[in-house]
């Protein structure tokens, strides 16, 4: 199923051209316009699902091997030291697009990116709270 308004469900179904390195039943690959690196890839579901909670089980469980697909691909024919998978949820997250997607991101030495947070010192009390909150 798509969404009219979508851009993300029109590149995935073809509607709107892209530069697709790699396509199946369910998904469409393609390069980002705004890439952080040489190769930075957006793996697209073929159905609209606003975000990983609305994303359907099956599909959620054939993204990571496109991704290790996409990543040889990328090591292949560009070599690069590393890689980040990336995967934004809600605009406080940093999604800008409303049509789950999922970075491929290969990293080279000296590359100048950062994905990565600033890490905090909280209590073990805190950390305990927290663990309590979610278990509970
Ligand atoms: P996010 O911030 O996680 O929602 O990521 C959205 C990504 O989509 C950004 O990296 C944009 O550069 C990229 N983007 C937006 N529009 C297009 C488009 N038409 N084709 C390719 N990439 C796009
Ligand atoms: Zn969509």
């Amino acid at each position: 199923m798509t969404q009219d308004n979508c851009i993300f469900c029109k590149i995935a179904n073809g509607e709107i051209p892209s530069r697709t390195v790699y396509e199946d039943e369910d998904f469409r690959a393609i390069l980002d316009l705004g890439p952080a690196t040489q190769g930075h890839t957006l793996i697209l579901p073929k159905a609209h699902a606003a975000n990983l909670l609305e994303l359907p089980e099956d599909t959620a469980a054939k993204v990571l091997p496109v991704a290790q697909k996409i990543a040889a691909q990328l090591q292949e024919k560009l070599g690069w030291d590393g890689l980040n998978l990336v995967q934004n949820n809600g605009e406080t997250a940093g999604q800008t697009v409303m049509h789950f997607h999922l970075h491929v991101i290969p990293r080279y030495q000296g590359d100048g990116q950062k994905i990565l947070w600033n890490p905090t010192q909280p209590e073990a009390e805190e950390l305990d709270r927290v663990y309590a909150k979610i278990r509970g």
